[in-house]
């Protein structure tokens, strides 16, 4: 399979001299850990100039130019307009950061704060760099002057508030940064934040040397040690540690450009312990809230396909794992529109003793005009199909079936007769907001299958 992802440390401070001593082991420890990407955070004039340094001299670190709060006293137009100056000339200067408000210890006066937060906002958007943020205790104001500033592109870097200001920040375009206080014992606040986020909206960090996780706690904190923060990330999501490395890979990319994703298209894909099967990106449907519409990409892989495999072509991408739950034909499409490739690869992949499953839109016998289940028999375990809705007019609504009147009967009718063939079969609903989500179990119920709910904004 493919090379396990790099992780990602988004703000961390190499310049102090905790780590001018033990520099290469420090970078060999990160390497060994799988943390091959750093951005390295300017915090005020001399310290933006260092990370500019420490950027221009090693490939896979990155770096930022700012004033931090605890700094912005006194901070002049001259100052301010050097830095700006640095930030355009440096290709390696991701974004503008870290800056903004700490009420928490206010070492500089309040006005000072705001007025170098205002400016540096103001230059983010002449730069069309995103921002890194700096928010102690002073969330609302923040917030606040985000919005006036019309900033929607950038991080709560440590983001140490509550779920209700984490759907602000989300609201306004931000990602939130999660560092290794995630693991203290104590901040279950922390970790609610990140089980109600998307993944495909956070960040992770170090912010070293300072706050180092458990079991590190009190001790110089180094980009190594985020992979701990990812590894606790993952738990809290129910993902393995290369699906969390994989999507805050990509999120660091989306947001500071940083190349280290892997963007080509996947025909084999895993999440978790499945690996799912992207065949076609053809659908019956054109549902209304397909993530496909944004974008193609499910999990930090990208399943957008410029032509559609051969048998041939998905064995290769399958390869032979040994340590998958099951194989799933899944992708942005509807892999039963391809029900003779389906056939054949399930059939190789049976021999080898692998657990099938498929996840469909039901519309399979309409779209072939026939009876298809029982070809399915003694080749697929399992079928999930989306149902999502509990009446024709909301079928036809939400799901935007080309089948008029019978896509809706149609499906219903797939999942009565399914379980004749296939051992396991569920019908889904996705939680739109208005769907009678009870309505649809109990129509699942009465049509003899399992039922189960999907997150709706939740892909993959
Ligand atoms: S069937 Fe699935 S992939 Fe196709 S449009 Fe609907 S939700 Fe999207
Ligand atoms: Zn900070
Ligand atoms: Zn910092």
């Amino acid at each position: 399979m493919n090379r396990p992802t790099p992780i990602i440390d988004t703000h961390c401070h190499l310049y102090y001299d905790d780590f001018q001593q033990d520099w290469d082991d420090m970078l060999r420890r990160a390497e060994e850990a799988g943390v091959t990407g750093m951005v390295v955070v300017g915090a005020d004039a001399t310290s933006s100039r260092q990370a500019v340094e420490i950027a221009a001299s090693n490939t896979h670190i990155y770096c930022t130019v700012g004033i931090h709060p605890h700094d912005a006293d006194g901070v002049d137009e001259a100052t301010i307009a050097s830095l700006a100056e640095l930030a355009r000339n440096t290709p390696k200067c991701v974004a503008i950061g870290e800056i903004g408000l700490d009420f928490f210890r206010d070492r500089s006066p309040r006005s000072e704060q705001e007025r170098v937060f205002q400016r540096f906002l103001q230059l983010s958007r002449e730069l069309d760099k995103p921002v890194v943020i700096h928010d102690r205790d002073a969330h609302t104001e923040t917030l606040a002057m985000i919005r006036e500033a019309g900033v929607t592109n950038g991080v709560m870097h440590c983001f140490s508030g509550d779920t209700a200001f984490a759907r602000q920040c989300l609201e306004q375009g931000l990602y939130l940064s999660i560092p290794g206080t995630v693991t203290f014992p104590s901040n279950q606040q922390l970790r609610d934040v990140v089980a109600a986020t998307p993944i495909e909206r956070l960040l992770l960090e170090t912010d070293c040397p300072y706050l180092a996780p458990v079991p590190h706690r009190g001790k110089r904190n180094e980009p190594a040690y985020t992979r701990i923060t990812a590894e606790k990330v993952a738990e809290i999501k129910g993902l393995t540690l290369e699906d969390v490395a994989r999507i805050t890979t990509m999120n660091a990319g989306k947001l500071f450009g940083i190349p280290l994703w892997d963007s080509s298209t996947r025909i084999a894909y895993r999440i978790r312990n499945s690996l799912y099967l992207n065949i076609t990106n053809r659908c019956s449907n054109r549902c209304s809230f397909c993530a496909k519409f944004d974008e193609f990409t499910v999990k930090g892989h990208n399943l957008l396909l410029d032509h559609e495999p051969g048998f041939e072509e998905v064995m290769a991408a399958i390869g032979h794992p040994n340590d998958i739950d099951e194989v799933v034909f899944c992708g942005f499409g509807e892999s039963l529109l391809r029900l003779d490739l389906v056939k054949q690869v399930a059939a190789a992949l049976k021999q080898r003793g692998y657990r099938i499953r498929i996840n469909s839109d039901g519309q399979a016998n309409l779209a072939h005009g026939r009876n298809i289940l029982p070809e399915l028999q003694g080749l697929v375990d399992s079928i999930s199909v989306s149902l999502n809705a509990p009446d024709s007019a909301t079928y036809a609504r939400l799901c935007n079936t080309p089948f008029g009147e019978s896509g809706f009967t149609g499906v219903c009718d797939f999942l009565r007769q399914a379980p004749t063939y296939i051992a396991e079969v569920t019908a889904t609903a996705v939680t739109l907001p208005g769907l009678d989500v009870e309505a649809c179990r109990l129509l699942a119920i009465s049509l003899g299958v399992q039922f189960r709910v999907r997150e709706y904004a939740e892909v993959g």
